[in-house]
Order: structure tokens, then C-alpha cells, then sequence
């Protein structure tokens, strides 16, 4: 028999997860429009780095917890060439992927309100519930903004966000997840001015690069209090990302890599166009398709099952809104 205490602030979560509930209708002939992954093979320059890294010594060691060196120059250079954006190497740490430092930078965070823009990725909201991190009466603000944002593919005006934020004394937690895809607006949000002290940054090669099974990504951390204690948390909880990925990611952050993985983007956008003219034809509404990887539909998930027989992801609580997914094979 168990006799502990569980942590009840998982009563405060829907049942399943989003893609728990899209994993139930996995596999079963649909045409699947659903889970964000890449579907392309990896950059072949990608796959050589990590099979050669596995030869050599550090492969068996543990990782710098925050990352290794090789890895932040190619971040450093990265954001020089692609962003204009200088960063401090102590100022980056290497995540396993986006979504944990999404869920675990709120271990730094006290108990303040939550603000984001709905609907989004729901990982920053679900880890402020089960760390009891939310304090709706308070007027100290965190902000998750997501940009281009999953679903919608809206890219939103970061200057002025990254502006209140500075005027209110609020912390903005940007994902960048599918700053690759971004067209037209901020790519990273330290591109603006006076972003230094007020923001955080959390990106990730899974949608730029393929790293979706690999787990490699970055969180940029410039306020030196909250760089100190995220440092204290990583060395304590987090044992690193594995070397060979490690070497994966600074291949994948190579001029020519990121110049073959802009070209696979380019391909995933074309199945906007297909898709949105079978949802003009049915006279389905949305939105998306031109920022990042997904269209927003006015449609309920279950019909879009039923009737079409494509599978998205269910939002919104009645699930009225779907999302289609254009990283699914080209030939769907
Ligand atoms: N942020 C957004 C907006 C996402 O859509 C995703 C995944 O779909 C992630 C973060 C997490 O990505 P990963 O953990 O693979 O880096």
C-alpha cells in the first residue's frame, strides 16, 4: 500500500494531455495532419557528426550540464549572422528540446499571474498548475508568448510586448520554436532593444532542423539573477544533453545545414497550398500557413475524423478549433 502524499495540483489538469488525447485515434488509416514531426530524413551532414562523435571518448561521459563550448560558439554564431544578436556564452544553456525548460524555468519563478495569448502551446500554462505557480491577483506578471505561435501562425508584435514588459517590471518567456518558419517579424527576441533584463528565450532544432527524436535546443538567459539561478537549477537537476547530440546540433547550426534545412522548410510550406484549397473548397475557415507549420481551423476534430477522415489536434475546450500540421509526409 502507498502512504504518501501526492501532488494534488494535478487534480487542477484536464485528464489527458492534448496528444494523449490525438495518440488514441493514432494509426488507424487516417490521414495524419496531427503531431508537429518531422517527417523529412535528416540532413545526411547530421547523421555523419553524430555517428563519428560516437567514437570518440567524451561519448561516454557526462555532458557540462549547461552544454558544451563547441555548441555555444555555433549558437553565438548563429544569432550573429542570422539575428544580429550578440550572446555572452554563460548567458546560453543547452536544452534536451524545448518543452522542459518551457515547464522547468518556472522552478526559478515564484508565485506571480500568468499571461498569454490563447490558443498556444499549453506546456508553460500545465507546469504553472502543477507547480502551483499561479497567483491570479497578483500584479507581478509572468508572459508566455509564442511567436509565430502554434496554432495559429500569428507572429505578434515583440517590440511592444518586450515595451510593457520593461514598463510593468514582467518577465516574458519567448519560444522561438518555429522562428525558422517566421517570414516577417522578430526571430529572437533579444533582436529588441532593451529586452536584456525583462526576457527570456527558449528555442529549439526540432522544427528548424529535425531534432524532434534527437532532443536538442537552447535557452537563453541575459538577467544575471535569473542566469544564476537557472545555472543553480540545471547543475543540480540536469545532467547535460549527450555529447553526440551535442555534435548533431553544431552541425545542424553550420552555414550549409541550415541552408539545406531552409530548403526542407520551403517544402513543408508547400503543403499549405494543397491544404488550404481542399479547406476553401469545403469552405472551412483558418488561419495560418504562411509563419509557421500549421493552419487553424474553424472545425471540430472529431468532423474533420469523420468527414474527411484527417487527424489534427483538438482546441479549445468544446474542440470547435482544430489544427492541421504541415510537417506530415509531402505525399499526404
Ligand atoms: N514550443 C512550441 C510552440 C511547440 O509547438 C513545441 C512542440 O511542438 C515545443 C515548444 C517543444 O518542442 P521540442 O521540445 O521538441 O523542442
Amino acid at each position: 500500500m502507498l502512504n504518501i502524499r501526492l501532488n494534488k495540483n494535478f487534480n487542477k489538469l484536464k485528464t489527458n494531455y492534448v496528444f494523449a488525447e490525438v495518440a488514441k485515434y493514432k494509426n488507424k488509416g487516417y490521414i495524419d495532419l496531427s503531431i508537429g514531426d518531422w517527417s523529412l530524413p535528416l540532413v545526411p551532414k547530421i547523421k555523419d557528426a553524430i555517428k563519428k562523435a560516437l567514437d570518440d571518448d567524451e561519448a561516454h561521459k557526462y555532458p557540462p550540464e549547461t552544454g558544451y563550448d563547441f555548441l555555444k560558439e555555433a549558437i553565438q554564431k548563429y544569432y550573429r549572422t542570422e539575428f544580429n544578436v550578440d550572446l555572452d556564452k554563460t548567458e546560453i544553456f543547452i536544452n534536451d528540446g524545448a518543452n522542459s525548460d518551457l515547464a522547468n524555468i518556472f522552478d526559478i519563478l515564484g508565485k506571480n499571474n500568468f499571461v498569454t495569448i490563447v490558443p498556444t502551446y499549453p506546456v508553460p500554462y500545465e507546469s504553472v498548475l502543477i507547480k502551483n505557480k499561479l497567483n491570479k491577483k497578483s500584479s507581478q506578471y509572468v508572459l508566455y508568448l509564442c511567436s509565430p505561435n502554434n496554432p495559429t501562425g500569428k507572429v505578434l508584435n515583440i517590440e511592444n510586448w518586450v515595451n510593457l514588459a520593461n514598463k510593468i517590471g514582467a518577465l516574458i518567456i519567448f519560444d522561438g520554436a518555429y522562428s525558422a518558419y517566421n517570414t516577417n517579424g522578430t526571430k529572437s527576441i533579444f533582436q529588441i532593444k532593451n529586452s536584456s533584463e525583462n526576457c527570456i528565450e527558449i528555442n529549439s532544432l526540432s522544427k528548424m532542423a529535425g531534432f524532434t527524436g534527437l532532443r536538442c535546443g537552447w535557452t537563453i538567459i541575459k538577467n544575471e539573477s535569473l542566469k544564476k539561478m537557472w545555472t543553480r537549477r540545471v547543475t543540480t537537476c540536469f545532467n547535460g544533453v549527450p555529447y553526440i547530440i551535442q555534435k548533431g546540433a553544431e552541425t545542424a547550426l553550420s552555414p550549409e545545414v541550415i541552408e539545406e534545412n531552409k530548403k526542407n522548410i520551403q517544402s513543408y510550406m508547400k503543403n499549405a497550398a494543397k491544404i488550404k484549397e481542399f479547406l476553401k473548397m469545403k469552405k472551412i475557415k483558418f488561419v495560418g500557413g504562411e509563419n509557421s507549420p500549421y493552419i487553424f481551423c474553424d472545425y471540430k476534430f472529431t468532423d474533420f475524423i469523420k468527414k474527411y477522415n484527417i487527424l489534427g489536434v483538438p482546441f479549445g475546450s468544446k474542440t470547435r478549433l482544430s489544427s492541421l500540421s504541415l510537417l506530415s509526409p509531402v505525399e499526404a
